[in-house]
């Protein structure tokens, strides 16, 4: 058997891991919460990169309780404590590192951004977010100024990511009864790129 695991492979493993099961301050589990997501994104009819940055949006969180990385990767109970771990940028990077495309990973890297970036412009947007959503935007930084969210909406997906973010306020829903990980197997072995 090959030492190298697929990165379809990693992600499953990633989901059926100890960080999968944190609830990190929702009503639902972090595995839960992406499932959701990806069904919804799906339910909407996106297209297969955006239903899979849908479902793997949070896997910064998943990757930094990982024990393997815990040492460079921050959790996600690291960022309920106060401590930023970046965990767009840093699940963007490692999705990259498994040859997913940009239209995959410029969503998840930017889903924190859109939240922020919504709060500064959709005055309704605010009261919908989760209690621990609030909590991390100040972690994160805030509503954006003005010429941040000039900036962001320069982001070739910004759309995406906003479409994302949707996507992850609904998805805390704990009696939703959604597919599985191994659903999503083809869609993202689908969409890997092949050098
Ligand atoms: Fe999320």
């Amino acid at each position: 058997m090959s030492m190298i695991m697929s990165p379809v492979d990693a992600i499953a493993e990633l989901f059926a891991s100890e960080g999968a099961a944190d609830y990190l301050g929702e009503p639902v589990t972090v595995a839960a919460h992406l499932l959701q997501a990806g069904a919804s994104a799906e339910a909407d009819g996106a297209p297969p990169a955006l239903v899979a940055a849908a479902l793997l949006h949070d896997v910064g969180h998943l990757r930094g309780a990982d024990a393997r990385t815990a040492e460079i990767e921050l959790s996600g109970r690291e960022l309920m404590a106060g401590h930023d771990n970046n965990h767009g940028d840093r699940g963007a990077q490692w999705l990259s590192s498994q040859r997913f495309p940009v239209s995959v990973t410029e969503p998840v890297r930017l889903h924190v951004a859109a939240k922020r970036y919504l709060c500064a412009t959709e005055p309704s947007y605010f009261g919908q977010l989760s209690e621990a959503s609030v909590y991390t935007l100040a972690v994160q930084g805030g509503p954006m100024t003005d010429a941040e969210a000039r900036e962001f909406e320069r982001e070739p997906h910004a759309a995406d990511a906003i479409a994302v973010r949707r996507w992850d306020d609904q998805a805390k829903d704990p009696s939703a009864d959604v597919p599985d990980f191994d659903h999503y197997r083809w869609l993202l072995v689908s969409l890997l790129i092949t050098a």
